[in-house]
């Protein structure tokens, strides 16, 4: 079906109200529900083929996460649609107001490669918990989960409420120029430029999930190095965690670790051990040739202090620790998205913020420390998404915290309320009464600006 078309009938699905009431909108979500269970051991199966994500780590960072989104949307949709009463402006006295959350209409989801289904089954959520209909665009890069996304969708809803279509840029992009009501887009940020500018041509207001550079800061408080060094392990393994989901291909991934002088060393080695510890049993593949060369090309930057083994046939890219790196290296400056993990030593964490300021604002800033004044001057001289204290990527697993990014980022938040915020419009409706009709707003003027000031300011003592 042309695209032109499948907005048609998604605009006549709309305008029949069929998706509006609490009831439908949950009928919806449970249907969805049920089609994920049919649909689960295909998707596993096709995130292996796309990404070689081991079965777990596939279940709990893909399906997981749009399961909870569906139970948190279920639980809590009630009250996110009730209006919400508002006072009233002196000038309409007496009256009532109210502000109702209305559906923004036909929303398109367009998706990078690296989770293709959680980045494209979460949004979708929302959209329909907030009374949309929908078009999904999928990434080209992992196709066999753009066709089993493809399959599990025409299960389960009718295209008038929810269709695919499949393709690589050019489609997204014609896609892109169609008059949506909404643009919920997850990519690189040279994409996100274009779909802001395509969509600006038709004032289509847009969400922008997009990367960076997440860094890790490793500077203890006072007295706190001790506790750190007798720490080391566990920062070690929650760092290599985060790295190593995906074979680093997770826009959360700490990208790279600044870490104070005296802990450079311990911190290194403990890394190792963690890497060492994981094995590369249960590593992803990087997602095609050209990425592999692209992330291949960084291991030329510094002096490498555990892994880089690298295999073309399978597309695998041992965990690296990289050292000894010039601050304008391209692994210091460019998103690595890969296993590749630059470590760099600094005086401290002035020094460390000040490198961080040479970049975007990130999505993510994770720190290791559990001094109070070391973790507040962290939140307020920096700018990101979110902080995440003691730990990598776990904070982006609850539906209850909204996420997105800032300028390079992203724009724009979503998640459980925060994407019924997004997927919603606004809207005040006030009611009046014909009776008392107050003279004195009419022309001509029965009172002076004097009077209603002193008035006002009489108010506001009030
Ligand atoms: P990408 O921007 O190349 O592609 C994303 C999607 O956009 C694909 O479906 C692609 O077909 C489509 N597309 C490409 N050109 C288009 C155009 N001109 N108009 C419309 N659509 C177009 O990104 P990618 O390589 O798939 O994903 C990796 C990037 O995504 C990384 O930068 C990563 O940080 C970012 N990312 C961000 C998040 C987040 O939640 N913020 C999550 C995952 C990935």
């Amino acid at each position: 079906m042309a695209i032109s078309q499948i907005l048609e009938t998604q605009r006549a699905w709309l305008a029949s109200g069929k998706s509006r009431a609490l009831k439908d909108r949950r009928d919806t979500l449970r249907a969805f529900a049920a089609a994920m269970d049919r649909h689960e051991a295909e998707l596993l199966d096709a995130l292996r083929a796309d990404l070689r994500k081991s079965p777990l780590e596939a279940y709990t960072s893909e399906i997981r996460m749009v399961r909870d989104e569906l139970f948190h949307v279920l639980r809590h949709l009630k009250g996110w649609m009730k209006p919400q009463r508002r006072p009233v402006p002196l000038l309409a006295w007496p009256g009532r107001a109210k502000v109702i959350r209305e559906p923004c209409g036909s929303v398109l989801i367009i998706g990078p490669w690296n989770y293709p289904v959680h980045l494209m089954l979460t949004p979708l959520v929302g959209a329909l918990g907030a009374g949309n209909t929908a078009v999904l665009k999928p990434s080209e890069l992992a196709p066999e989960t753009s066709a089993a996304l493809t399959r599990l969708i025409a299960d389960a809803f009718d295209p008038a409420q929810v269709a695919v279509v499949e393709g690589g840029a050019e489609i997204g992009e014609s896609l892109a120029s169609e008059p949506f009501d909404h643009i919920f887009f997850t990519g690189g940020i040279a994409t996100g430029r274009k779909i802001l500018t395509a969509a600006a041509d038709k004032l289509v207001p847009v969400t922008l999930e997009l990367g960076g550079k997440c860094p890790a800061l490793i500077f203890p408080g006072p007295g706190e190095r001790e506790r750190l060094l007798g720490q080391m392990d566990v920062i070690a393994r929650r760092l290599a965690w985060g790295k190593y989901l995906n074979a680093g291909q997770t826009c959360v991934a700490p990208d790279y670790v600044m870490v104070e002088q005296s802990l450079h060393e311990p911190l290194v080695a403990a890394l190792a051990k963690a890497f060492e510890s994981f094995g590369v049993g249960e590593l992803g593949k990087i997602v095609n040739r050209r990425h592999f060369d692209r992330v291949l090309r960084f291991l030329a930057d510094g002096r490498i202090a555990h892994g880089g083994k690298h295999d073309p046939e399978t597309l695998t890219i041992e965990p690296t620790i990289l050292l000894d790196l010039p601050p304008d290296s391209p692994s210091l400056q460019e998103e690595i998205f890969g296993p590749i993990l630059p470590v760099v030593a600094c005086a401290n964490l002035d020094q460390a913020l000040e490198q961080f300021h040479s970049q975007p604002p990130p999505l993510a800033i994770y720190a290791f420390t559990s001094d109070e004044a070391v973790r507040a001057k962290i939140v307020s001289d920096t700018v990101s998404g979110g902080v995440c204290f003691n730990d990598t990527v776990v904070h982006i697993a609850s539906p209850a915290l909204p996420f997105g990014g800032v300028g390079a980022s992203g724009m724009g938040r979503y998640r459980g309320k925060a994407s019924f915020d997004t997927f919603t419009r606004e809207r005040v409706v006030m009611s009046r009464h014909l009776w008392p009709d107050l003279k004195f707003r009419y022309p001509p003027a029965t009172a002076t600006v004097e009077r209603l000031r002193n008035f006002f300011r009489f108010i506001e003592r009030h």
